[in-house]
């Protein structure tokens, strides 16, 4: 039986050390949300990100636009919060309707206020394991969780499946900063049973729902969960079938209440973060 590590209370602890730098602050670090066209999920993801911003005493605007919009227009409104001093952090919330450019648009935020580190500066950064890298808030989030396991990580077989670059491709970075072996994973890797049966810790970050199960991963492993999906009852579930694995991993993360919640708390960790360069610049 594994051990459950509970994202949704590490979370909350996450917002209240925030809070506990914030409230020391004369004014609130600002994070600006740009939110383009009426995709669903972005809307309660975006919603999210203003609650806990305002538990940790972090100023979130929202900015929504039409799907319609001129992408001149975007880029303007990005010129502009770049220029603000009062603005810390901003954040373009992905998928962007087709008719954007999301790499020109990422590619435009300051690097110091990219706190979703999706600018190539920061992707380079963190690949030179520099500690100025904004790591995207999700792979910082399995990170810190596998911290709060307290295993060394040196030397670990490490398999990653996923590589998108907001997931899969920092995660994996950040663990062979951690001095683990990493393999990567994706849609044309052949043999995934195999890498599975070897690998010590697993971060499932392939968005197919329950697709790994208790008999495929090697007793004891650590197992990470970040896929977000609907099984065939429309229930939420991650990429890993949760019921099967916690028997077989030492430590398992729970869909809900796993990677999203962490997910949030770090962007804010990282809006903090770009405060305190800012202030300090
Ligand atoms: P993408 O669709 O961008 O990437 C999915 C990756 O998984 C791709 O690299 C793809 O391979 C790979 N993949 C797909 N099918 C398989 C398979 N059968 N075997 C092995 N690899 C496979 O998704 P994201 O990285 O954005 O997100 C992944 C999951 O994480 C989703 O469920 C998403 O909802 C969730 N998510 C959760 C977050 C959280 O906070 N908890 C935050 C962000 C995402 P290929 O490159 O070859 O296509």
């Amino acid at each position: 039986m594994s051990i459950v590590l509970n994202g949704k209370e590490i979370a909350e602890d996450i917002l209240k050390n925030i809070k506990s730098e914030t409230e020391k602050f004369k004014s609130a670090p600002k994070l600006v949300i740009i939110l383009v066209g009426d995709n669903e999920a972005s809307q309660i993801y975006v919603r999210n990100k203003c609650l806990a911003a305002n538990k940790a005493g972090i100023e979130a605007k929202l900015l929504t636009f039409n799907a319609n919009t001129a992408p001149e227009v975007l880029s303007a409104q990005i010129e502009q919060l770049n220029a603000d001093q009062n603005v810390h952090g901003i954040i373009i919330q992905l998928p962007l309707p087709p008719a954007f450019d999301a790499d020109a648009l990422l590619s435009q935020v300051n690097p110091l206020k990219d706190v979703d580190g999706f600018h190539p500066l920061n992707a380079g950064l963190l690949q030179n394991n520099n500690p100025a890298a904004f790591a995207p808030a999700t792979a910082r989030a399995v990170m810190t969780l596998l911290e709060k396991t307290g295993i060394n990580l040196s030397g670990k077989n490490a398999l990653v499946i996923g590589r998108s670059r907001i997931v899969g491709k920092p995660v994996a970075q950040m663990l062979l900063n951690k001095n683990c072996t990493v393999t990567i994973a994706h849609s044309k890797t052949l043999g995934l049973p195999y890498l599975l049966q070897n690998a010590d810790i697993v971060v499932a970050a392939c968005g197919q729902p329950k697709m790994i199960k208790g008999n495929m991963i090697k007793k004891g492993a650590v197992v990470i969960d970040v896929g977000i999906n609907r099984d065939s009852e429309g229930k939420l579930c991650g990429d890993v079938d949760f019921e099967t694995a916690k028997d077989v991993a030492s430590f398992i993360t729970p869909v809900p209440k796993g990677v999203g919640p962490m997910t949030i708390a770090l962007l804010l960790q990282n809006t903090l973060d770009a405060y305190l360069k800012q202030k300090h610049a």
